[in-house]
């Protein structure tokens, strides 16, 4: 027996409380599990999945060795489906949708539960929604659902009220750093610096790490600064931001203002989090006021909101503006 546990000790509970209720045949046949974003909820789902279709399920975890769990491992369970937008940050079709039926009331071909994923259920829009909410009134027996989001928001009254609720816990910050630095290898204090850039998301930032994005992340800190000195205008420094992630380097922006304001409001520089523009936000933070930089962090959270929900702004406009009112605080 090979013993498979739960990909991130910080779902421990959840796990432990959803392998109860299996064991106990009381698993609803919807689940949606929500949380914070980048903390492994999918990974988490999928791991879930498998333990419903393992042959020999452990209160631990997934047998590891049975029928079941080598299709899994090899990525080709008949009984498991994936249901994602065909493009990453697309919608959910309707179609999609739709073909989920076929599966769902058919026969388990390996004789046990089938298992749906929707990940991320808040890209379904109304139309998709409704074709789902007859299958969740539905479901087929020995079928089970299981909904992913970080956008409990974005979910219809109407699915929600018809999933159980599984709310994910983030890790603490010494749960994250471990397993960052399992999955990569960095000093201890980078590990805390970058997951205090990402929102102490662990899987965010492994992200940031693999993809180089400290490069996109200093081309924004000196755009700030830059400002603040007037070496460059507000336009030049837009104009150099429109290849970036507009949702990212609002994340980031946010994450600064908040940082300043948090530090003004205790005059204490020593508790800022970011410690990649450490300067820059302690010089800022003794300058000014935390009630008009908490003031432009609303604005921006607000716009980045809007992006998540899908709407699309004039880039160029947006940055200008914010841009703008950061170049005014300090005068
Ligand atoms: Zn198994």
């Amino acid at each position: 027996m090979s013993l498979l546990k739960s990909p991130h000790n910080w779902f421990d509970e959840s796990f432990a409380h959803l392998a109860k209720l299996y064991s106990e045949r009381r698993l609803p046949h919807a689940l949606l599990l929500h949380g914070m974003p980048g903390i492994g909820k999918a990974g988490f789902a999928k791991y879930f999945a498998q333990y419903l279709l393992c042959q020999s399920p452990q209160p631990q975890g997934l047998c590891g060795s049975c029928k079941s769990c080598e299709l899994n491992a090899a990525g080709s369970h008949p009984d498991l489906y994936l249901l994602e937008p065909e493009e990453k940050g697309k919608q959910l079709k309707v179609d999609q949708v739709r073909g989920l039926g076929e599966f769902i009331y058919s026969t388990a071909q390996q004789g046990g539960y089938r298992v749906v994923i929707i990940n991320p259920a808040d890209a379904m829009n109304i139309a998709s929604a409704n074709a789902l909410l007859k299958m969740l009134e539905e479901p087929g027996s020995e079928t089970v659902l299981l909904l992913v989001t970080s956008k409990m928001g974005q979910i219809l009254p109407t699915i929600k009220s018809r999933c159980q609720h599984v709310d994910c816990a983030s890790p603490d910050q010494s749960d994250a750093v471990a397993w960052l630095r399992s999955e990569i290898d960095i000093e201890e204090d980078e590990a805390v610096n970058i997951l205090n850039i990402n929102r102490g998301s662990p899987e965010e930032a492994l992200r940031y790490i693999e993809e180089g994005l400290n490069e996109h992340r200093a081309q924004v800190i000196r755009g700030l600064a830059d400002i603040l000195k007037q070496r460059r205008t507000v336009i030049e420094v837009s104009q150099s931001w429109q290849k970036l992630d507009l949702e990212m380097v609002l994340g980031w922006v946010y994450s600064l203002l908040t940082d300043i304001a948090r530090s003004s409001a205790c005059a204490d520089s020593s508790i800022l989090r970011q410690k990649d523009a450490h300067n820059m936000l302690s010089a800022v933070a003794k300058k000014i006021d935390p009630v008009r930089i908490f003031k432009l962090a609303d604005k921006v959270q607000e716009e980045r909101r809007g992006i998540m929900l899908r709407q699309n702004p004039n880039k160029q406009l947006l940055l200008e503006c914010l841009l703008l009112e950061w170049a005014a605080l300090l005068k």
